[in-house]
């Protein structure tokens, strides 16, 4: 066995100061790289956080050498080979020879660091610091994710939310010549219509599943890309990744009418009332969501189920009217 070197130890040390998914993920990616040094590796983790969905490997890091497609290919089949056999946390040494080092995250495959064959991976190489490695990040996972849930609902909490846009716009102010549509992001807020009624009629068990019932239906309407919280109580935020006006309002407004034609169970007809904003560079994340919950207040005035955009409504002068009173922010 090799012996520790200590810049091993702030290898490892770096994986447990990440904040969030994104930036552990680079991380791990960095550390995995430097770690195997001139060996052949692929590095595969599941962009699929969610257990039960179809998972969707991706090659976060990979040996400077160039793959080739059937490598490729061969890996995606090694890899549900893995997920199939519902792996128990085992090393495997596949008929190719090839060591697939299992990232677990809980009990779920959540990827996997491939070892090309011709590697004595416990003789050559520092493999209990690849493994310790590995080990932590899965821990980080589970840490961040816990700390990150909401529990009822499953979806991001506040805390993420903070997280996101201040991540969202540090990156954005730092790519500001270059500003193309992809790095463009959109803040909705939903408030669910006449909530306290339903709480009221039905009791709060009944409430709790709306919640989670529209939770579900959230996630199956946006985007892989796109991000969903819970902002507190019944009010969710959503951030829309590389959209413009038509596209967030085409994407919003199928969410909302997607709602108000559901059936919940025992309540029946639920509405939902939105706001968006765009996320400016240079703006503070309190500024952008006071804007979007302007918007959320005026569809609030307005009717309830519909949804508004701040600019516009700001462009048309239609904000006055809103008193500063209204733009209180809740606390929970
Ligand atoms: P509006 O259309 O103006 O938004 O009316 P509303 O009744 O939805 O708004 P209001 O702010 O008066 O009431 C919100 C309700 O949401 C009151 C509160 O009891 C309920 N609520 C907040 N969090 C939860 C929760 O976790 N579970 C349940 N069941 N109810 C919740
Ligand atoms: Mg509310
Ligand atoms: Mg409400």
């Amino acid at each position: 066995m090799k012996a520790y070197d200590l810049r091993d130890l702030d290898r490892l040390v770096s994986l447990t100061c990440q904040k969030n998914f994104e930036t552990l993920q680079q991380a791990f990616a960095s550390v995995v790289t430097e770690l195997m040094g001139d060996k052949m590796f692929r590095l595969y983790l599941n962009k699929e956080l969610d257990e039960g969905v179809e998972p969707d490997f991706v090659l976060i890091a990979e040996s400077s050498q160039n793959l080739n497609k059937q490598s490729r290919q061969s890996d995606q089949r090694q890899l549900a080979h893995f997920v199939d056999n519902d792996h128990d946390g085992e090393n495997e040494q596949n008929h190719n020879e090839n060591i697939l080092l299992p990232v677990l995250h809980g009990h779920h495959v959540y990827g996997s660091l491939i070892i090309e064959h011709g590697i004595d991976f416990y003789a050559e190489m520092h493999s209990n610091v690849i493994l310790s490695a590995i080990t932590i990040f899965s821990n980080q996972m589970s840490l961040l994710q816990n700390s990150s849930q909401d529990a009822l609902t499953g979806l991001f909490n506040r805390y993420m939310l903070d997280n996101a846009m201040e991540h969202i716009l540090s990156v954005s102010q730092a790519r500001r010549e270059d500003d193309n549509q992809d790095n463009r992001w959109c803040l909705a807020m939903l408030d669910i219509d006449h909530f306290k009624a339903v709480n009221d009629t039905y009791g709060h068990l009944i409430g709790d599943e709306v919640l989670l019932k529209l939770a579900q239906l959230m996630k199956k309407c946006f985007r892989h890309e796109d991000m969903l919280f819970r902002f507190g109580g019944e009010e969710f935020s959503i951030l829309l990744k590389g959209v413009d006006l038509e596209q967030a309002t085409n994407i919003l407004e199928r969410f909302r009418t997607t709602i108000s034609d559901f059936r919940f169970p025992q309540v029946g007809q639920v509405t939902v009332s939105l706001g968006l904003t765009f996320m400016t560079p240079g703006k503070f994340p309190s500024a952008l969501l006071g804007n979007a919950d302007k918007a959320l207040y005026y569809s609030k005035e307005h009717g309830r189920n519909q949804l508004h955009c701040f600019e516009r409504l700001h462009e048309l002068n239609l904000l006055e009217e809103i008193s500063t009173d209204n733009n209180d922010l809740e606390f929970f």
